[in-house]
């Protein structure tokens, strides 16, 4: 097992990393900005290295001061978490280079999937079905082509960047006389978010479901499938609240879509957990990209699998084999997770400030996945979650019992969140019923 680890992270998921590596007894350093000094998993690692002011160039995506904290401190391996460096093929390799592991796939792994079009020409090779469109690299000088693939593809269809991530970067065009103005758009946005203005073309699939496969794989020939995840409830194509499995999906074809994500894992060597996002349509499964680290929601594949995904990560990263086989993958009941943000619930404006006042959800299977406590101050550097419920019932029915319950009782006071929507999400009678859920389902709200 690994001795020492790096969590290269902060919030929730770099207190998750922590606790799963004192469960395996690995000693832990937290690397964090001067915005975060108070943060939970900082203050119960084992050494702590501050590596920048609170802005993420200087910080959590700053490569230099990241391995050299891992150099002063003698730890063996660094845990990207997600967002940041997480899908960096270049930290990664950056990471390996220093003589460190970096717990995840192989560079070049990471390079080929986090790359959109390449990842669709890997799905397409193996024969599953992806998106109609224009797969490669379109940029600015590409207009004049561009209207005629869109005669070809026909309205809406969606430009993204070739690199996007959470929900940026994605534009969809309704009619010729948008595409102009949308296209430079996209371009404009790629170069500002993602430092690349290389985007491509999709259909648009209008009131589709956003089903998810996970996958466990040790890159040593081993990988299962750990069932699914519905995540169609989203505001600006990012999700708000996930749920496993993914309601009404033949068991047959949930298996062959599970069978075709590990045979591409075995094809490319995949090492760690990965996801593979499918669009979900009148029974039929659209590939649209991979994402090659843990993500938000992992953890209600947890609570239906009894498997710490944490933990298997850092299992495979010691060079273990895997420790299940697919025939022993069980799922059981049901679980939710409302992702809470500091927003506005009804503009989706981030809300920092101190938390005057906090009492966590909790009781019979509901799990509290937070690093805010009464006091703390949620800065306006970073991301707005700042927790997660997650609710796990023998049914759909009894989870959602439950997440009403933890909804119900969860205070947090002194800043904006979005509980007040989750509260009209788990009410709705759709919703409890599992019908009309599609990436459009907020829009009512
Ligand atoms: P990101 O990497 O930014 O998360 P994704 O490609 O995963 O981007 O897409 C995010 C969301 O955008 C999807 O969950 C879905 O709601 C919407 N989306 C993406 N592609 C399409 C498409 N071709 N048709 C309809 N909706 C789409």
């Amino acid at each position: 097992m690994l001795d020492k680890v790096v969590i290269a992270n902060r919030g929730e998921i770099a207190l998750r990393i922590l606790r799963a590596c004192k469960e395996l007894g690995i000693k832990t350093v937290a690397v964090y900005s001067t915005a975060d000094r108070n943060l939970k998993h900082v203050l119960l690692s084992d050494e702590s290295v501050c590596i920048g002011p609170p802005s993420p160039e200087k910080s959590y995506l700053n490569i230099p001061a990241i391995i050299s904290a891992a150099e002063i401190t003698g730890a063996v391996a660094i845990h990207p978490g997600y967002g940041f460096l997480s899908e960096d093929a270049n930290f990664a390799e950056q990471v390996e280079k220093s003589g460190f592991v970096f717990i995840g796939p192989k560079p070049e792994t990471i390079r080929l999937m986090s790359n959109k079009i390449s990842a669709i020409q890997v799905m397409k090779n193996m024969g599953i079905p992806c998106i109609p469109g224009f797969n490669k690299i379109l940029d600015k000088k590409d207009i004049s082509m561009i209207y005629d693939i869109a005669k070809n593809i026909q309205y809406p269809f969606i430009i993204k960047s070739v690199f996007g991530g959470k929900g940026n970067g994605i534009y969809v065009v309704r009619s010729e006389k948008d595409l102009n103005s949308l296209f430079h758009i996209v371009n404009m946005a790629s170069h500002s978010i993602f430092n690349n203005n290389m985007v491509y073309i999709e259909k648009y699939i209008e009131n589709t479901r956003h089903i998810e496969v996970q996958v466990l794989s040790d890159g040593k020939g081993n990988a299962v499938y750990l069932s699914d995840r519905d995540c169609s409830i989203q505001r600006f194509h990012q999700k708000v609240l996930e749920e496993a499995p993914a309601v009404g999906i033949d068991n047959e074809l949930r298996n062959y879509i599970g069978e075709c994500c590990v045979k591409v894992c075995l094809e490319i060597n995949y090492r760690g957990v990965g996801t593979f996002e499918f669009l979900y349509k009148d029974g039929k499964f659209f590939f649209i990209e991979m994402n090659t680290r843990i993500q938000v929601e992992h953890a209600i594949t947890e609570m239906i699998t009894e498997i710490d995904l944490i933990k298997e990560q850092l299992r495979i990263a010691s060079g273990e084999i895997l420790s299940v086989k697919q025939d022993q993958i069980r799922t059981f009941g049901h679980a939710l997770e409302c992702r809470i943000n500091a927003e506005n619930p009804i503009s989706f404006f981030p809300s920092s400030g101190k938390i005057t006042r906090f009492h966590a959800p909790c009781g019979f299977g509901i799990r509290w996945e937070s690093h805010i406590y009464s006091g703390y101050f949620v800065p306006p550097h970073y991301d707005s979650m700042i927790g997660k419920i997650i609710c796990f019932g023998e049914n759909r029915e009894v989870s959602i019992a439950r997440m009403k319950n933890a909804l119900s009782e969860i205070i947090i006071d002194g800043i904006q969140t979005n509980i007040s929507l989750h509260c009209k999400i788990v009410n709705d009678i759709f919703f409890q019923r599992g019908e009309n859920i599609d990436i459009h389902f907020l829009k009512k709200f």
